[in-house]
């Protein structure tokens, strides 16, 4: 069997570090925020190279947060894609405002920077393009469509912990950053948790106030807010696994070096790094018109494999009032016809690699026979 990712095999080399760290949690009776969770912003900051980082209790938060931050609320409009995990989407309805959704761009499977200005309104408050799979998009064009339009521009990096957009790391580019620490994600807690990173002192102060009950003091609430504090206990985990991320995700991009020249000339499409970004593969899809073929074979292997994502957001059931219809994001909706994400996780070993791409590269073959005759 070949998980498509191993959460226990991560556990087990970490495992006496993140015991001593739960057990110092415990001893302490800081339970939520405290010393292990500044410690870990001040961390999760300097990896991302900004002035704050805000630690909350998911990356849904996060987006929440840095939309109320950003000013975004009732009668304003978000510029996002309706290729994405929903929670981008619905965070934006969190906050009152529209999402209005533009298409992807075939190559990186981000927001199609060319279609953007089409998009903007007087109602416009936002930008807020995706790291999708953990590939930065372009953001120099949306930073100067932003300028142009006096937009703020909100990064949804929790699927991009350490990619980088020309050499800058992600969640340091636009105003603001939002990240997610669910279990699967490339630096992921034991349990839910979050965090906002942004070089503005003012943003990060209204996200500090909003996370804790609008509350600079006790009992005083300057602003109405919510509880989306950090547990202490997660933390403190996130400090003994940030030291490792490095590594995992150098990891990460090795398999995925290797998934590209063994699937070179197998027939299906592999992801491509533009020359300007470090991709940090949360998840490695490759592409073809015989997808569901692909994958009824590795899952008759005991080859784990998952469709990212088989519907966009909106052709989604719960947004369907959202007032989009089937046909008007074409390469989302081929893309979720097509797409196949592999195992990939950095405790992944070539042989396995190796097997994966082999009944790939057999389906595939079967398959263009198939269509031949
Ligand atoms: C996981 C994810 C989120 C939400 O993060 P949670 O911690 O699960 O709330 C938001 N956006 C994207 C792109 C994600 O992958």
């Amino acid at each position: 069997m070949i998980p498509l990712v191993d959460l226990r095999a991560q556990y087990q080399e970490i495992k006496h570090e993140v015991e001593a760290a739960i057990h110092r949690v415990l001893e302490s009776s800081r339970y939520v925020l405290g010393p292990e969770v500044e410690a870990f912003e001040q961390g999760f900051a300097t990896f991302c190279r900004t002035r704050h980082a805000v630690a909350v209790n998911s990356g849904t938060s996060a987006l929440h947060l840095a939309l109320l931050a950003a000013g975004v609320g009732p009668g304003s409009e978000v510029i996002t894609v309706p290729f994405t995990f929903v929670a981008t989407v619905a965070a934006i309805l969190y906050a009152g405002a529209k999402p209005v959704l533009v298409d992807i761009d075939p190559r990186t499977l981000t927001i199609d920077t060319g279609k953007i200005e089409a998009a903007v309104t007087s109602r416009t408050v936002a930008i807020l393009p995706v790291h999708l799979y953990g590939h930065p998009a372009d953001m120099d064009p949306i930073l100067q469509i932003a300028k142009k339009h006096g937009l703020m521009v909100i990064e949804d990096c929790a699927q991009a912990h350490g990619a980088q957009y020309r050499g800058r790391p992600v969640g340091s580019i636009g105003a603001i950053g939002c990240f997610s620490f669910y279990p699967s994600k490339n630096l992921g807690a034991y349990g839910e948790g979050g965090a906002v990173t942004t070089d503005d002192d003012d943003l990060a102060h209204k996200v500090r106030l909003l996370r804790d009950w609008g509350a600079a003091q006790r009992y005083t609430h300057l602003l109405k807010g919510y509880n989306y504090r950090m547990d202490a206990i997660q933390g403190a985990i996130l400090r003994v696994k940030l030291a490792h991320l490095e590594k995992w995700t150098e990891s990460r991009r090795h398999h995925a070096r290797s998934y590209d020249r063994l699937l070179a000339h197998s027939g299906v499409e592999t992801p491509i790094a533009q020359d300007w970004a470090r991709h940090v593969y949360h998840v490695y899809g490759i592409r073809s018109e015989n997808r569901d073929a692909i994958r009824k074979s590795l899952l008759a292997r005991d080859i784990h494999c998952e469709v990212h994502y088989p519907i966009p957001v909106h052709l989604q059931p719960a947004y369907a009032d959202l007032g989009y219809q089937k046909g008007d994001f074409p390469t989302a909706e081929s893309v979720a016809e097509t797409q196949l994400s592999l195992p990939m996780y950095p405790e992944l070993t070539q042989s396995q690699i190796e097997a994966v791409a082999a009944v790939i590269g057999e389906a595939a073959a079967e398959e263009s026979c198939r269509h031949e005759q």
